[in-house]
């Protein structure tokens, strides 16, 4: 399935964007099933993944295999873009979670 989040022919990374504002095109970018584990196969299957560059995938601080805070902040887009693309399916049916409400009550507590 294709990504629903993020057009691989863009060549952008998402993460660049999304933390960075920066919408320059990549070369080599990799993959990421944004929702992983056993729920990697309905990520390939609802095209909930997005492309990255090395340094945002698994090869810096700031990567999202590597930083929670990144991971969650991607899942949330995740399930947003999920909930956007099949109105008529459940999300936390589907992959048995609620990821919006999680990072709410994260950022709650960090704002304290
Ligand atoms: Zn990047
Ligand atoms: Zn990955």
């Amino acid at each position: 399935m294709k990504s629903v989040m993020h057009n691989k022919e863009d060549g952008t990374c998402y993460l660049c964007m999304m933390l960075h504002s920066d919408y320059q095109r990549r070369v080599n970018l990799e993959e990421h099933h944004v929702f992983m584990g056993p729920n990697k196969k309905n990520s390939e299957r609802y095209g909930i993944k997005v492309y990255l560059c090395h340094e945002h995938h698994t090869g810096s601080k700031e990567a999202v295999h590597v930083n929670y805070e990144v991971c969650r902040r991607l899942q949330a887009e995740g399930q947003k873009t999920f909930e956007m693309a099949y109105p008529n399916k459940s999300f936390i049916k589907v992959f048995g979670k609620n990821y919006l409400e999680h990072t709410s009550e994260q950022e709650s507590i960090s704002r304290k």
